[in-house]
């Protein structure tokens, strides 16, 4: 049964969706069968990894608000080992249309059991907000990621995070962990990055990744390819940090290469 982690953070730009298409390429290149939930209406993910967001007959909108099968709707990447299920501009919607309807949280976890043995990992990338359908994401998923950029008020907003999430594991999930805080767009040469590092560990010591996702053009720059920088370009610093990144979970699930 497959592994499901969300990337979430209500801050938008903290790296959520490089992180998440690149995570998700990282452990496809491990030869991990991957899928990627694009729970964004903004379908970043969805375009990230080649997949024209207007191509898209139904998504993950569908599977959550009408009970659409996922396996269906689960669509091929070009990556070897890497699927797709993807997101559409109507998500926006779905928040509101959901919420008469009963087990809402429950949403996204009912339309995954279906497809959760096909795959070894499912990565969820969330929207920047802490709405109903990042609340279906962490009551799907087995650990959550939270990307922190190495910036000015990197902590900020973490408190309401952690509290959401713990919310969560009294109502609805309590089987949710937190996989890690993951430190992005780090540049050695910037003494506020460092201080950034240092009291983000301060807060949270063993909860972050030892391994840091630097600033790097190559990851900024493959959206535009349509692919994640792992897949056009594996040995860009970006790439390998990612790659490290899936080697560590590894690690710590006590996972094997496939
Ligand atoms: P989010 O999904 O949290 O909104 P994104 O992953 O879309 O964040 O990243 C925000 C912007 O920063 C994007 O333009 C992305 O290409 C860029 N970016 C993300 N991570 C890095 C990085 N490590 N180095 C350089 N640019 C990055
Ligand atoms: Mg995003």
């Amino acid at each position: 049964m497959g592994k499901i982690i969300s990337i979430a953070n209500q801050k938008g730009g903290v790296g959520k969706t490089t992180t998440a298409i690149n995570l998700a390429a990282s452990l496809a290149a491990l030869e991990f069968k991957t899928l990627i939930v694009d729970a964004d209406p903004q379908a970043n993910a969805t375009s990230g990894v080649g997949v024209d967001p207007k191509s898209v007959e139904v998504s993950i909108y569908e599977c959550m608000v009408d009970g659409e099968s996922a396996k269906k709707s689960i669509v091929d990447t070009q990556i070897k080992f890497l699927d797709l299920l993807p997101s559409h501009i109507d998500l926006v919607g779905a928040e509101v249309e959901m919420v008469n309807i009963e087990e809402r949280e429950e949403k996204m976890k009912q339309a995954l059991a279906e497809v959760r043995d096909d795959y070894d990992f499912i990565i969820i990338d969330c929207s920047p907000s802490l709405g109903l359908i990042t609340i279906n994401a962490l009551t799907a998923s087995d650990s959550v990621i939270v990307p922190v950029q190495c910036e000015y008020f990197a902590l900020e907003g973490l408190g309401k995070l952690l509290n959401t999430i713990k919310i969560i594991q009294t109502r609805l999930n309590q089987d949710l962990e937190i996989e890690g805080i993951l430190l992005t767009m780090y540049d050695v040469r910037l003494n506020l990055a460092n201080q950034v590092v240092e009291e983000v560990k301060m807060h949270f010591e063993s909860l972050v990744f030892s391994t840091m996702i630097p600033r790097n053009i190559k990851l900024s720059e493959s959206p535009g390819f349509g692919m994640p920088a792992i897949t056009h370009d594996a040995d860009s610093k970006g790439s390998i940090s990612y790659l490290n990144l899936a080697k560590e979970i590894m690690e710590r699930n006590e996972v094997k290469a496939a």
